[in-house]
C-alpha cells in the first residue's frame, strides 16, 4: 500500500577541513561536481582567524565568533599565563545545529576525525564519534572498530575515508536525521591540490559520496570548508622579534595553536598580542607593521568589528600575515625562520575562503547575497 506520509528529511552537513576551492577545482570529484551542477554553489568567505575551531563552530552554530565565542584554536589564560586549547563545549556561546534540530525532534550525529571537535561541538548530538579515538565514541551502540576495523592513523588521508564509512552506517542503520561530518585537513597540509596523495584522498572520498547518494537519493547535502591552504615561506615569533627591535609585549600567540603539531607546527597567519599597558600599542604596532610580510595590525576593537570576533576573547592586538607569512613559537633567538619549501598552512586572510555547496534543497536565489560566509551554510536548512 502506498503511503502518503511525508518523507522524513535526511541531512548531511560536510565540513571538509582545509578544502580550499583550489582542491575542488583540481580533483577528480564527479559526484561533488554533480551536486554543484544540479544544486547551489558559491565561493564564500571564511572567518578570520582562518583556523579550524573558529570556522567549524561557525558552521555548526550558524554564526560568526561574535555570537559563538570561539575566536581561535587556543586562548591565553592571563591569570595562569598559559596557553590553553579552545576546545570545550562550555566555551561555545550559541546553540549548535544539533540543539536546534532537537527542538523539532530531530536526532543528530557528530562524526569527526578529531577528538578536539568531539569535545567542542558535542552539545545536542546523540551519536558522537572521533575517528582518532573510537573507544571514546558515545551513543548509537555501534562498535565502530568491530564494524570497520581500526581507524587509520590521524596523520593519514585514509582516516577521512574510514570516517565516511562510519557516517554511511549512521545514515543507513540508525534513526539519525542529521549527520555532521568533519574531516581532517592533514592531506591538504601535506600536499598542494595537484599532489598525488591529495588527488587520491579526494577522488576516494568522492566515490564514497557517490555510494551515499545512491543509497539516499533525497539526502540533503550542505558542504563547505573551514579555511583554505597555501604555501608559507616565513615564520615570525613575535615574542622574540618585538623585543629584538626594542618593543615590549606581554605575550604573543598563534591563533592556530592546536594539538595537531605535525600539520603545521602550530604556525598560522594570525597572531594575538597582549600588551603590558595600552600605551605600548603604537610602538609595538609600528614594529610589527615594518616587518616584511606583515599584512596588517589591528587593535582589539577594530579587529572584533572587522572580523566579527568576540572582543573579550582575542588579544589587545591582532596581527595578520600576507600569503607567505605565519606566526608561532620558534627556537632561535632571532624570532624569524624560513620555512621549508613544502610547508603549507593557513590562518591568514588569504585562507579565509571556502566553497559552499547545497544539494537537494531549493535555495531561493534572493539568498545569493546573504550566503556570504561559510557559517551561512546551514541557513537554507530552515532551523
Ligand atoms: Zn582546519
Amino acid at each position: 500500500m502506498a503511503s502518503n506520509k511525508k518523507q522524513k528529511r535526511k541531512i548531511l552537513i560536510v565540513m571538509m577541513d582545509g578544502f580550499d576551492p583550489a582542491y575542488l577545482q583540481a580533483s577528480d570529484m564527479p559526484h561533488t561536481k554533480q551536486m554543484i551542477a544540479n544544486g547551489f554553489y558559491k565561493t564564500v568567505k571564511g572567518v578570520m582567524p582562518s583556523v579550524t575551531n573558529v570556522n567549524n563552530t561557525g558552521i555548526c552554530c550558524g554564526g560568526p565568533p561574535s555570537v559563538h565565542g570561539i575566536t581561535a584554536n587556543s586562548y591565553f589564560d592571563l591569570q595562569t599565563k598559559k596557553e590553553e586549547y579552545m576546545d570545550k563545549a562550555a566555551m561555545v556561546l550559541a546553540p549548535t545545529i544539533f540543539e536546534r534540530g532537537a527542538k523539532l525532534g530531530m536526532k543528530s550525529a557528530l562524526m569527526t576525525a578529531k577528538k578536539k571537535t568531539q569535545s567542542l561541538l558535542r552539545t545536542g548530538a546523540e551519536i558522537r564519534l572521533a575517528a582518532e579515538a573510537p573507544k571514546d565514541a558515545e551513543g548509537g551502540g555501534i562498535d565502530w572498530v568491530a564494524r570497520l576495523g581500526p581507524p587509520p592513523d590521524i596523520y593519514s588521508p585514509e582516516i577521512n575515508h574510514w570516517l565516511f564509512r562510519a557516517t554511511q552506517i549512521v545514515l543507513n542503520e540508525t534513526n539519525t536525521d542529521l549527520a555532521y561530518f568533519h574531516t581532517t585537513d592533514f592531506p591538504m597540509h601535506m600536499e598542494p591540490p595537484w599532489g598525488e596523495k591529495s588527488l587520491f584522498h579526494l577522488s576516494e572520498w568522492d566515490k564514497l559520496l557517490g555510494e551515499t547518494l545512491d543509497a539516499h537519493p533525497d539526502l540533503e547535502v550542505y558542504m563547505s570548508a573551514d579555511h583554505g591552504m597555501n604555501f608559507k615561506s616565513r615564520c615570525y615569533d613575535l615574542n622574540k622579534v618585538v623585543p629584538n627591535k626594542g618593543g615590549e609585549i606581554f605575550f604573543a600567540m598563534s591563533a592556530e595553536r592546536d594539538p595537531y603539531v605535525k600539520h603545521h607546527r602550530t604556525f598560522g597567519g594570525t597572531a594575538f598580542v597582549w600588551l603590558n599597558t595600552p600605551g605600548d600599542f603604537e610602538r609595538v604596532a609600528d614594529i610589527c607593521r615594518r616587518l616584511d610580510g606583515v599584512e596588517a595590525v589591528y587593535d582589539r576593537y577594530t579587529a572584533a568589528a572587522r572580523f566579527l570576533l568576540h572582543a573579550d576573547r582575542i588579544g589587545d592586538m591582532l596581527v595578520t600575515g600576507d600569503i607567505n607569512t605565519v606566526f608561532g613559537p620558534l627556537e632561535g633567538k632571532d624570532g624569524v625562520e624560513e620555512m621549508p619549501k613544502e610547508f603549507r598552512t593557513h590562518g591568514g586572510s588569504d585562507e579565509a575562503i571556502a566553497p559552499l555547496i547545497i544539494y537537494n534543497r531549493e535555495v531561493d536565489p534572493r539568498l545569493w547575497r546573504e550566503l556570504a560566509y561559510n557559517f551561512d551554510l546551514t541557513k537554507p536548512i530552515g532551523f
